[in-house]
């Protein structure tokens, strides 16, 4: 449907290896979630010891979160439900608790599953709306006590996953499902050249590129940022081909010659 993604194990297409930096992060992720979700024996006998059931992912906007979400699921071989809770609020009217229900059943039946919530402060904000609709606030009751379902099975292999950029506004019944939060925050230098340079491995550069100095350009840049800026960089040589193939075209008439043929790709440089 158009409120949820759900994919299979192998159709991922994001593991660790493709995120850049937030070692900290992935350490953390593969301790609390990866290995209880590939090996729940281990974590069978104590009782103190229980699987971690809820992450908060939070951070600036574009910093991989949802990148960091899907590569766990990659990493423990599970299925990954992607839930958009403002599209949740914005489109449901009135059948928000059946679609919540059914969320939290799908998760069961194609368990290991990680399931993420993005946004989870645009439908759990702590700001009550005295003008909120009766049927949002019994979605957001539905949700809760389904959510709170899955944190009483322990033999349950669903987590849940939650990004927000607006820690602050989470309400006290999130927090308390959400037992764990890391910080997923803008990279420094280095770890700006580390995201460059997985961003860039596959593409050709000119020898004289220096990444290095670009990362020391860009402070303040996300991820995201980064990546779009590879992706105006990447359309530079084309725009470059275009303003030279005029240019030639231009002095040809001007010197009376016929029109030059167009460049192709390998007049790129
Ligand atoms: P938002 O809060 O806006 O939803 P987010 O924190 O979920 O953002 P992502 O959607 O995971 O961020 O990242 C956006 C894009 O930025 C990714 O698809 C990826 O191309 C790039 N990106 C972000 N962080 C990294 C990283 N650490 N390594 C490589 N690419 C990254």
């Amino acid at each position: 449907s158009l409120l949820s993604d759900v994919i299979a194990p192998h159709e991922i297409g994001v593991a660790f290896d493709d995120i850049g930096a937030l070692e900290d992060v992935k350490c953390a992720l593969k301790e609390l979630i990866i290995t209880p979700l590939k090996r729940p024996e281990l974590f069978s006998k104590g009782r103190l010891l229980k699987p971690v059931k809820g992450i908060l992912l939070f951070g600036p906007p574009g910093t991989g979160k949802t990148m960091l979400a899907k590569a766990v699921a990659t990493e423990s071989g599970a299925s990954f439900m992607n839930v958009s809770m403002s599209s949740i609020t914005s489109n449901l009217n009135g059948e928000g608790e059946k679609y919540v229900k059914a969320i939290i059943s799908l998760a069961s039946k194609l368990s290991p599953t990680v399931i993420f919530f993005d946004e989870v402060d645009s439908m759990l904000g702590k700001r009550e709306n005295p003008q909120e609709k009766e049927t949002t606030r019994r979605m957001k009751n539905e949700f809760m006590v389904n959510w709170e379902g899955l944190l009483t099975k322990d033999y349950e292999r669903v987590v849940v996953l939650a990004a927000t950029n607006r820690p602050y506004d989470l309400d006290e019944a999130v927090i308390r499902r959400l037992p764990r939060r890391l910080m997923v925050s803008l990279p420094d230098a280095p770890n700006r050249e580390r995201i460059l340079k997985m961003i860039l491995s596959k593409e050709a550069l000119a020898e004289d590129v220096s990444l290095d100095s670009v990362a020391n350009m860009t402070d303040g840049y996300s991820g995201s940022d980064l990546k779009n800026l590879c992706v105006a960089a990447a359309g530079r040589p084309i725009h470059d081909l275009l303003h030279r193939e005029k240019k030639e075209k231009r002095l040809a008439i001007a010197e009376g010659r016929p029109e030059p043929e167009l460049l192709t790709a390998d007049d790129i440089r």
